[in-house]
């Protein structure tokens, strides 16, 4: 296996276990679980952390996630670091050997990933216990849509784990493998979600006089709601909205009763999605009225941005550029219109969310969510080195 140059003091660790902590990625990428049901997944993290010999292992926490504290020689403050769990409800398509056995769901995010490297770091600090302080893994399920992060910090995250700041690190596809890329602000949107009914009359489609057409009001709709990023957002800041389900009749010749559109909001400012759900409800209701239809508005908050804090991003950046040298660390980027719960996470504690790149040449280097994307398990030994980085730099031995 070839060893990406980092720089770290614990970088023959690091080696020794990297084919492990490889083995346990593709168990975990073969068997993959999506949100909340991550059980198989959450009972190896369990286990492995109490060989380890974690101090405190705590289960159970939003149903299948994963606490463990490990206590360093001296006493400091607790700091949280973060990976999550759940794989995709997609179907693999690539030909690796530890290709998915359970049909449509597959690991397309890199969680696995995620979740091994995370483990390979929990066992280097529970061997070595050189830091002053305790450590806390935070193994979370369902971040892909089902809000797992904020459902543990609802269910008392920060009580078992009293963190002083949390950290976050996502594998990223499109940069190279030893970059990193520590964006201070706003890095993934906020995403709401909303459908609207629009209610008329239906009629048979030759008799038009005698309904209200609900599939013409709702794709007037439609367009009317591209208005609101176009006129009503300010030139300055960003949001995009989008309609991606229109369901109206299921035959040529009947007009329907209801016509259902469904899409997404995601921004960055709270503001501009108030303005932009306040737009959304006054247009569908004025359209409808219009039209001699009511709608009815089912507009939902779901993940809010993630909005990473100045000066742990700063310190973030500078764990990456002892790590990986300064010219492989991007303190610029465009942030991503992708959303991401650790954002619950950091609305709690200050911490910061980095992206590591994984892309080599002559590798098949397809973006997350792709039906043959793979964790790059070259990455593994820049992810626990930033990890153990961390660590040093937050809860140095006096
Ligand atoms: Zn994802
Ligand atoms: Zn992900």
């Amino acid at each position: 296996m070839t060893e990406p140059l980092i720089s770290s003091r614990h970088h023959n660790r690091i080696a020794d276990l990297h084919e492990e902590i490889t083995a346990w990625r593709r168990d975990l990428h073969q068997h993959p679980e999506i949100g909340f049901q991550e059980t198989r997944t959450a009972a190896i993290v369990a286990e492995k952390l109490r060989a380890f010999g974690a101090d405190q292992v705590v289960t159970g926490i939003a149903t299948t996630g994963v606490i463990g504290i490990i206590h360093g020689e001296q006493d400091g403050p607790m700091i949280g670091l973060r990976a999550d769990m759940d794989a995709l409800p997609m179907q693999e398509h690539g030909d690796v050997p530890w290709k998915s056995v359970n049909p449509g769901k597959m690991h397309a995010c890199g969680h696995d990933g995620h979740t091994a490297m995370l483990l390979g770091t929990a066992r280097i600090l529970a061997e070595t216990r050189d830091f002053a302080g305790s450590v806390a893994v935070i193994f979370q399920p369902a971040e892909e849509g089902g809000g797992g992060g904020g459902v543990m910090v609802r269910e008392g995250l920060f009580d078992v784990a009293d963190c002083t700041s949390v950290w976050g690190l996502h594998n990223w596809p499109g940069m190279p493998l030893g970059q990193f890329c520590a964006l201070s602000g706003p890095i993934m949107a906020g995403i709401d979600y909303f459908d609207i009914t629009i209610k008329g009359q239906g009629t048979h489609a030759g008799l038009p006089h005698l309904g209200v057409d609900t599939v013409l009001a709702a794709a007037h709709l439609v367009t009317a709601i591209q208005s609101v990023p176009g006129r009503n957002v300010s030139p300055h800041e960003t949001a995009t909205i989008g309609v991606s389900m229109f369901k109206g009749s299921d035959a040529y010749v009947v007009m329907p009763d209801e016509a259902v559109i469904g899409g997404s909001v995601r921004y960055f400012d709270s503001k501009t999605r108030d303005m932009a759900e306040a737009r959304i409800r006054a247009l569908a209701e004025g359209i409808a009225s219009g039209f001699g239809a009511e709608a009815v508005i089912d507009y939902r908050k779901n993940y809010p941005p993630t909005v990473n804090h100045a000066a742990e991003t700063d310190l973030a950046a500078e764990v990456a550029k002892g790590l990986v040298g300064a010219n492989r660390v991007l303190r610029e980027s465009e942030p991503c219109m992708a959303g991401e719960d650790f954002s619950f996470m950091l609305n709690e504690r200050p911490g910061n969310y980095i992206w590591m790149g994984t892309d080599e040449p002559g590798r098949n280097n397809a973006m997350v969510h792709y039906p043959d994307y793979d964790f790059n398990d070259a990455a593994i030994p820049v992810g626990v080195g930033y990890w153990l980085g961390l660590v040093d730099r937050l809860l140095p031995r006096r």
